[in-house]
C-alpha cells in the first residue's frame, strides 16, 4: 500500500500569502514509483509570476536593511525546523520524487546544512580598507546584496538545489523568486511555510510553480527590476537563459550538466574504489549531475573493479521507495528511464558486455535495475551523453597521460573522481583535470563548506564555502581623499 501524502501547501507563496494561480488552474503531481497523482498544484500564469516579482522587489529595501544578525537567526531556525521534521519532509520528497527514504533523509540532512552554515555567514559579510598606493587617498570597499534573485530549481534535489541558493540569498539581504520543477514542486511550497513559520517577512521568498515554464519566466529574466540569476538544471536549458539574461546584464550563476569521469588506476585500494564507485554512481539512483557518468580503470585492474563492481550493484534492493529497506527507487518519469534504456542498448549494439542489469523490467512505475557494462568504446552514446540513472560504464586505459585525456574529453567539467594510493599522482592528475571540483579515494563532493561548481560547459559561479555568498553581493568601492 503507497503510504499517503504528508500535509503540504499546494498554492502560490507570493508576498507572505498563499494564493490560487489566475483562474484557479493546476497541475497534477505524479508518483514515480506508481504513475499515480499524488496531488494537484497551483499552475502559475503570466501574471502571477510577475506578482511574485512585484513582491520580491517590493520587500528588497527594507530586507536589505534587516541586521545580519537576524537574517542568519530565521536561517537557523528554518535548519532546526526541517531537522526535526526530517521523517515528513523524507516521505514528502520520496512520494513526488521517487528516492527512496533514506536518500531523502540523506538530502535532507545535506540540504538543510545549507542554511546552518549561511546563517553563520551572514554576520561575516565584510569589506576593507587600505591605503592607496601613492598615499593619497584611502580605499574602501563595501558589500552590499545583489537585489532581487530569481531562482530555478531541478527535480533531482528538490531541496538541496533550493537551499543553496536561498540560504546564501537569505544571508546576504537578497529577496527572490523561486521556480521549482513541475515533477517536484511540493518539497519547494513545504521550505516556503518552514521560512514562512521561522519568521522570514513576506516578500522575500516567492515561489512560483508552473507547467507553462518559458512563458513564465522569460518576462520576469527580461525585468529590468531583476539583479540575479540562478539556475541548476540542464546545459541546454542554461544557454538559453544566459542569452535571455544579457538583456538585463544580470548576474548569473549556472550550475549545469556533468559527465563525470572515475578514475581507479592501477594502485588504487580496490576497497576504497568499489565503495566509492557505488556512491559516486548510485546516490540519487545515479540521477545527479555529480554522478560517475564513464568509469576510466587502468587495464590491469578492470576485470576486477568490473566484477566486484557488479556484485555490490546486483545485491542492491529496486522498489517503491517508500520502503524501509529500498535501496534503489524509480526514476522521475518515463521519459528519463526510456533515454536511459536507449543509452545501454546503443552501447550494446556497439559491443558492451552487460555485467549486471541492462534490461527494463515489466509492471507499474519508471524503475531501471542497476546495471554495470564492461568493453566499451567511445563510440558509444554513453561516452558522451549524461546517464542520469543507475547505469556504470567501464572503459579502461593503459597510462596516466591516457587517463587524463579520456577524463577531459568531454564538453563538461562539473567533477572527476580518482582512485590511488600515490598522493604525487593523486595531486598531479587533480592538476590536469578539467572540472571544477575533484574527489581523491572518495565517491561524493557535494559539502555545504566547500565551493560547488563546474567549469566548461557545466556552468559558472560556485555554491557553498565562503564563496557562496559572494554570488549575493556587490562590491562597491569608495575612494577617500582626506
Ligand atoms: P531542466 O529540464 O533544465 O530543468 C531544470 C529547471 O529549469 C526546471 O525547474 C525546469 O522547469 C526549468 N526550465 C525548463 N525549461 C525552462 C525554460 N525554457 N525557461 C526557464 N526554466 C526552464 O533540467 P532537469 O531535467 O530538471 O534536471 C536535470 C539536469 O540538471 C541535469 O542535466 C543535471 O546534470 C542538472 N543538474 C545540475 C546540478 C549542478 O549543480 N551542476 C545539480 C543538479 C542537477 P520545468 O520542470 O517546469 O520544466
Amino acid at each position: 500500500m503507497t503510504a499517503s501524502l504528508p500535509t503540504t501547501p499546494t498554492q502560490l507563496y507570493i508576498g507572505g500569502s498563499w494564493r490560487d494561480a489566475e483562474e484557479g488552474a493546476t497541475l497534477a503531481v505524479e508518483n514515480p514509483a506508481t504513475g499515480d497523482v499524488l496531488t494537484h498544484v497551483a499552475d502559475a500564469s503570466v501574471a502571477d509570476g510577475r506578482a511574485a516579482m512585484d513582491a520580491a522587489v517590493a520587500a528588497q529595501a527594507d530586507w536589505a536593511a534587516t541586521p545580519p544578525r537576524d537574517r542568519g537567526e530565521i536561517l537557523r531556525k528554518a535548519f532546526e525546523i526541517i531537522t526535526e521534521r526530517t521523517d515528513e519532509l523524507a516521505l514528502l520528497m520520496t512520494l513526488e520524487m521517487g528516492k527512496p527514504l533514506k536518500e531523502s533523509k540523506a538530502e535532507i540532512a545535506y540540504g538543510a546544512e545549507f542554511f546552518r552554515w549561511f546563517a553563520e555567514e551572514s554576520v561575516r559579510i565584510a569589506g576593507r580598507y587600505s591605503v592607496a598606493p601613492n598615499g593619497a587617498t584611502r580605499l574602501l570597499t563595501m558589500k552590499q546584496p545583489v537585489g532581487p534573485c530569481l531562482m530555478i530549481t531541478p527535480w533531482n534535489f528538490p531541496l538541496a538545489m533550493g537551499t543553496r541558493k536561498i540560504g546564501p540569498a537569505i544571508a546576504a539581504g537578497c529577496t527572490m523568486v523561486v521556480k521549482p520543477a513541475s515533477l517536484t514542486p511540493l518539497t519547494m511550497l513545504w521550505l516556503a511555510s518552514v521560512l514562512e513559520e521561522a519568521g522570514l517577512p513576506g516578500g522575500v521568498l516567492n515561489v512560483v510553480t508552473t507547467s507553462h515554464t518559458g512563458d513564465v519566466m522569460e518576462p520576469i529574466i527580461r525585468d529590468p527590476r531583476l539583479r540575479k540569476l540562478t539556475f541548476t538544471g540542464s546545459t541546454e536549458v542554461g544557454r538559453s537563459l544566459i542569452e535571455q539574461s544579457a538583456e538585463g546584464v544580470l548576474r548569473v550563476s549556472m550550475e549545469l550538466g556533468g559527465n563525470a569521469p572515475f578514475l581507479v588506476f592501477e594502485d588504487a585500494d580496490l576497497d576504497k574504489a568499489v565503495d566509492g564507485a557505488m556512491l559516486a554512481k548510485m546516490r540519487n539512483i545515479g540521477e545527479a549531475c555529480t554522478a560517475a557518468n564513464r568509469f576510466l580503470v587502468h587495464e590491469t585492474v578492470a576485470d576486477e573493479f568490473g566484477r566486484r563492481l557488479a556484485e555490490r550493484m546486483s545485491s542492491l534492493s529496486v522498489g517503491d521507495g517508500t520502503g524501509e529497506s529500498i535501496d534503489v527507487g524509480p526514476l522521475v518519469e518515463e521519459k528519463q528511464r526510456d533515454k536511459v534504456s536507449e543509452l545501454v542498448e546503443d552501447a550494446k549494439a556497439k559491443g558492451a558486455q552487460v555485467l549486471t542489469g541492462g534490461e527494463v523490467p515489466g509492471g507499474a512505475g519508471w524503475f531501471y535495475p542497476p546495471t554495470v557494462l564492461a568493453e566499451l568504446t567511445r563510440e558509444s552514446k554513453i561516452w558522451s551523453e549524461e546517464i542520469f540513472g543507475p547505469v556504470a560504464p567501464i572503459f579502461t586505459f593503459t597510462d596516466d597521460d591516457e587517463a587524463v585525456a579520456m577524463a577531459n574529453d568531454t564538453e563538461y567539467g562539473l567533477v572527476s573522481y580518482l582512485f590511488t594510493e600515490n598522493l604525487s599522482r593523486a595531486m598531479l592528475v587533480a592538476e590536469r583535470l578539467e572540472t571544477g571540483m575533484v574527489g581523491v579515494n572518495q565517491g561524493v563532493v557535494s559539502n555545504p563548506a566547500a565551493p560547488f561548481g563546474g567549469m566548461k560547459a557545466s556552468g559558472f559561479g560556485r555554491e557553498g564555502g565562503d564563496e557562496g555568498i559572494e554570488e549575493y553581493l556587490e562590491t562597491k568601492y569608495v575612494g577617500l581623499a582626506l
